[in-house]
């Protein structure tokens, strides 16, 4: 099975971010461990950037045109799309989108420095929150939406702490450097 996370990038900073890939690339093997301690799945990684044409205002890039793209290169390989634009319509309650071996979040960019504490906070939780709800989809667990976005609530506004780990993939409770929803909240199926 694939695991491949697209970046994408506007055709005029298609020479910048490579601070952001760099994590991404990072993160990317560090999911694959993630997925493989948690849920007992065995993912190859791999990572792209996409650099996305300005268009005009019709042919808006939306998450159909990430399904389509999803489905050219292959659907069974689950794609997983850091986009620049927030999905137009999602019935999750983060900025991001998911269906079968489809998952995709709003990346939010650095604005000046180089932090991946940053990147942690505000795209690595959100990626778990995805994941999560396509392996507990593959486990079977039929009430996986709810499950996921109850866990999130806690996460947000019940000061329920993400896992931390370190660059090492260990969790860790110094400076973090992935940040992920808590699954030990779950309760087991
Ligand atoms: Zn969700």
């Amino acid at each position: 099975m694939i695991l491949h996370f697209i970046f994408l990038k506007k055709e005029e900073e298609s020479d910048k971010r490579q601070f952001e890939f760099e994590y991404i690339q990072k993160m990317a093997q560090f999911f694959k461990i993630w997925i493989k301690e948690k849920f007992d799945r065995d993912y190859e990684v791999q990572c792209d950037e996409m650099v996305v044409k300005p268009s005009n205002l019709f042919r808006r890039i939306d998450t159909h045109t990430l399904i389509r793209d999803h489905e050219a290169r292959g659907k069974d390989v689950y794609h997983f799309y850091l986009a620049n634009f927030r999905p137009l319509w999602t019935d999750c309650t983060c900025e991001g989108y998911y269906a079968e071996n489809f998952g995709m979040i709003t990346w939010q960019s650095l604005k000046d420095s180089d932090d991946s504490l940053f990147l942690a906070e505000k795209n690595c939780t959100t990626v778990s929150h995805e994941i999560l709800h396509e392996m507990l989809r593959l486990a079977g667990r039929k009430k996986h939406h709810q499950e996921v976005h109850e866990l999130w609530t806690k996460h947000l506004f019940n000061q329920l702490e993400f896992e931390q780990y370190d660059e090492n993939f260990k969790l860790t409770n110094q400076k973090p450097m992935f940040l992920t929803v808590d699954t030990k909240e779950l309760k087991n199926d």
